[in-house]
């Protein structure tokens, strides 16, 4: 079932309820003071999914929209970096 919103007209914080699309009151008490409620229009979470497909979709989409942006290119660091530690490998042949 989808979770409404509602914003009580006295200020007090919205508050949210979970009713079946077809039985949704344009109105709900307030939990606090108990005064009438409208409830407010937001947008549906239709792109938010649970399963990991679906969560992968998601990543992939946003990384194409929104690239990470890097300082260096992948591998540029690893020129001056030992490749191995072992000092039994100093004393291979260098090509
Ligand atoms: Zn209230």
């Amino acid at each position: 079932m989808p979770t409404y919103q509602f914003r009580c007209p006295g200020g007090c914080p919205d508050f949210s309820a979970i009713y079946p699309m077809a039985d949704v009151p344009g109105q709900d008490a307030c939990p606090r003071c108990a005064a009438p409620a409208r409830r407010l229009f937001g947008a549906p979470a239709l792109g938010v999914g649970r399963t990991a497909a679906m969560q992968l979709q998601d990543r992939t989409r946003a990384s194409a929209e929104h690239p990470d942006v890097v300082q260096r290119l992948p591998g540029a660091g690893r020129r001056n970096t030992p490749v191995t530690t072992n000092p039994l490998h100093r004393r291979l042949p260098r090509p």
